[in-house]
């Protein structure tokens, strides 16, 4: 009998905080730290790319506009409409033979604003809403809301919002009713508990003082934003406005082990990335990174994965490093490789019947890799090729990074996706790879800070190749 067969033969899966070093336990909450300021600024996908901007500016990187020609170690980064954003850093190798593209997202579920918002009814004044990717909408009463946004008047003067989140803010809130007059409501299934329709934003109750006008609450606020941005109400047809929960990232336990935030899903892949390649120098391939918008809605439309800006970003780094040439850029993709980093759905034990325990992601394991997503049968799945799944397992591993392999939740029981096909589609090899997640789309996300900084070292690994 061999002794220790079973260590040598099963594959373990260990909680990555046994057996810590201090100083990595400390790096750990050192970078978490980093991240919650992060998720404190960062609420929205224009405020994201703000916080991206500085990041990058402050360590070298530099709009892309600015070079007639790129050399390796030069750092760009290309910014579309506010609202997504790549990066690069050149490799000492050609572009042709590839790049290393690391992708996430910066929207997430929330409340955005109707084209016409405002009205008053019964003594108070509310903004209508039509929320933005999946959410359970009953999660979305009775907590505190912030507004973010842009409003840009007909002669192109942009006014930016943030409403909610300093102490010394009101918060806004959606209203629930009490459960003494809920009996009907209580009867409802719980996905039509609270109609999309009613998820209507308190937003004042102070009449305007005035005799004979009607609607003068709905004036009185109309007043104030007056004032206070020189807006009138018809400017809200030409606005963005998105309304997220006002909390802030906290972390979470006696142990402080975890982090508790709106938009983990996927700011948490967007800041991990993005700082990864802040810490690179003189890479090999080179680098890209991705922010992308509208992944929560299907990647469409001009600030979307789906759309051309992507190519075209790689067409300029072709152009401006003199490879280019006809058809290249096919080639570059083909040859290219993709982490597409996106957050998975974590292992919860108090709804265990939703997955298969052999292939969860748990929180604290470290990154979780999805060879694949899709739903019932893998429909819509981008499957990563097991050439290239051992490609990434071997950086991982020779790097000491903790990861795990799984899957979405158990067979027929949902599913979902990512931008990873869309990359895939031209040609590139990709896999999703990205940080497990509780409650993921609810208000207050939850994450374990042992995944964070593993996927911070995963992409920087990754990159580093
Ligand atoms: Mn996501
Ligand atoms: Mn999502």
């Amino acid at each position: 009998m061999e002794e220790n067969l079973k260590e040598k033969l099963f594959n373990k899966k260990e909680n990555g905080w046994k057996k810590l070093d201090i100083q990595e336990k400390d790096d750990i909450f050192a970078f978490s730290k980093e991240y919650m300021n992060f998720l404190n600024n960062a609420k929205t996908e224009r405020e994201a790319i703000v916080e991206a901007k500085k990041m990058a500016e402050e360590n070298g990187f530099k709009d892309i506009s600015n070079f007639q020609t790129l050399n390796p170690g030069d750092k760009v980064y290309f910014i579309n409409r506010e609202k997504s954003m790549y990066l690069a850093i050149i490799g000492t190798e050609k572009i042709e033979n590839g790049v290393h593209i690391i992708g996430s997202h910066i929207d997430s579920p929330r409340l955005d604003l109707k084209p016409n918002p405002i009205y008053e009814d019964g003594g108070f004044a509310y903004f209508k809403t039509h929320y933005y990717g999946g959410i359970k909408k009953y999660q979305w009463t009775t907590i505190p809301i912030s507004i973010h946004g842009v409003i840009v008047k007909p002669n192109g003067e942009k006014v930016t919002i943030s409403i909610g989140e300093d102490e010394n803010d009101p918060i806004f809130t959606i209203t629930d009713l009490l459960p003494h007059l809920a009996q009907e409501q209580m009867e409802k299934k719980l996905k039509n508990g609270i109609d999309g329709e009613d998820l209507n934003l308190l937003i004042g109750s102070i009449p305007y003082d005035v005799e004979k006008e009607s609607d003068k609450v709905k004036l009185n606020i109309l007043n104030i934003l007056n004032q206070k941005y020189g807006i009138t109400e018809a400017d809200f047809l030409s606005s963005e406005i998105e309304l997220v929960p006002a909390f802030k990232a906290r972390s979470l336990g006696f142990d402080s082990s975890m982090v508790a935030s709106y938009g983990q899903d996927d700011r948490v892949c967007a800041y991990t990335s993005l700082a990864a390649m802040m810490k690179l120098e003189n890479v090999k391939s080179t680098a890209v990174c991705i922010l992308s918008d509208k992944e929560e809605i299907g990647s469409m439309g001009n600030t979307g994965m789906e759309s051309h800006m992507f190519d075209y970003f790689i067409s300029e780094l072709l152009n401006k490093t003199g490879e280019n040439r006809p058809n290249l850029l096919d080639k570059v993709f083909c040859y290219s490789k993709m982490l597409s980093s996106d957050v998975d759905a974590g292992f919860d034990p108090i709804y265990a019947s939703v997955s298969d325990k052999y292939n969860s992601g748990y929180l604290g394991h470290g990154i979780g890799l999805n060879k694949y997503t899709g739903a019932r049968g893998k429909s819509g799945a981008s499957d990563a090729n097991a050439e290239y799944v051992a490609w990434v397992r071997n950086i991982l591993e020779k790097n000491n990074i903790r990861y795990q392999i799984s899957e979405l939740g158990k067979v027929d029981v949902g599913g979902g996706g990512t931008i990873a096909y869309i990359l895939a589609n031209k040609g590139v090899d990709v896999i999703d790879c990205g940080v497990p997640v509780l409650s993921m789309h609810a208000p207050y996300e939850v994450t374990s800070k042992y995944d964070i900084y593993s996927a911070f070292k995963a992409y920087k690994a990754f990159w580093n190749e």
